[in-house]
């Protein structure tokens, strides 16, 4: 557990179970794994295919899309395939990655497990396609995920609130009665619209302050207690020291 700003730990509750979220809802890419270095790196390879260049700027402006929405970031950059090719091309390249390895978030398998022996739900909420989270699934701790949203079975993706807003519903819960764990600002974004409560966890990205949000460098910063104040509406942010 890392130090608090405070230098304490006041305020945290040492029985959190009555204040609990109804449920969980996790972004999966750079929230709970660690797959935006192969997303980068099947984005680099079909750029570099076709000609083009592929800096890390452009990289960073791809975290947490949809796949159709980064394939016509990609299309701009000279990969001269359909929308449709490119997902594929991308989703091949990680689910290549992820099938040798799956490379969990610092703290996360913690907080999925303490969530499960707590009787909270928890929900899987992508932007990565089904046969990816899949993997994701397969290797969490099992009876981890009670519903999983992928971005190719909603209607928006994020920052739309829908992914969200799907995700509560397959619970049965008040999608404002849930934490939202997200990484990137199109999640984030989504996760707000929705009405859940939400954190941010600084990863690739800068995670920028918002009104409501709360913020943390490492999930390993985070247990039950802070999960339950969450929920109901306090804000924690741990990332307000450095400035950012
Ligand atoms: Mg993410």
């Amino acid at each position: 557990m890392t130090p608090r700003p405070d230098g304490g730990t006041a305020g945290r509750s040492h029985d959190p179970t009555g204040t609990l979220p109804a449920a969980v809802l996790w972004d999966m890419d750079g929230t709970l794994v660690d797959t935006e270095p192969s997303w980068m790196a099947a984005e680099a390879a079909l750029v570099g295919e076709h000609g083009g260049e592929w800096t890390e700027h452009d990289a960073l402006q791809m975290i947490g899309l949809p796949l159709p929405a980064a394939a016509k970031i990609l299309q701009g950059h000279g990969v001269d395939l359909p929308v449709e090719v490119i997902t594929e091309r991308l989703v091949d390249g990680v689910s290549e990655a992820i099938s040798r390895h799956v490379e969990w978030q610092p703290g996360a398998l913690e907080l999925l497990v303490a969530l499960r022996h707590a009787g909270v739900p928890c929900a899987l909420v992508t932007m990565s396609y089904r046969r990816l989270a899949a993997t994701v699934v397969a290797a969490a701790p099992q009876g981890s995920f009670a519903a999983v949203v992928t971005g190719d079975e909603v209607t928006f993706g994020k920052p739309h609130p829908e992914p969200y807003l799907r995700a509560a519903q397959m619970l049965g819960v008040d999608v404002r009665e849930c934490v939202a764990i997200e990484d990137s600002p199109p999640g984030i974004g989504s996760a707000l619209a929705a009405g859940a409560s939400t954190l941010g966890v600084e990863h690739i990205a800068p995670v920028v302050a918002a009104p409501g949000l709360s913020r943390v460098g490492s999930l390993a910063e985070i247990d039950l207690g802070d999960l339950a104040r969450i929920a109901s509406g306090e804000v924690i942010d741990l990332l307000v020291r450095s400035g950012a």
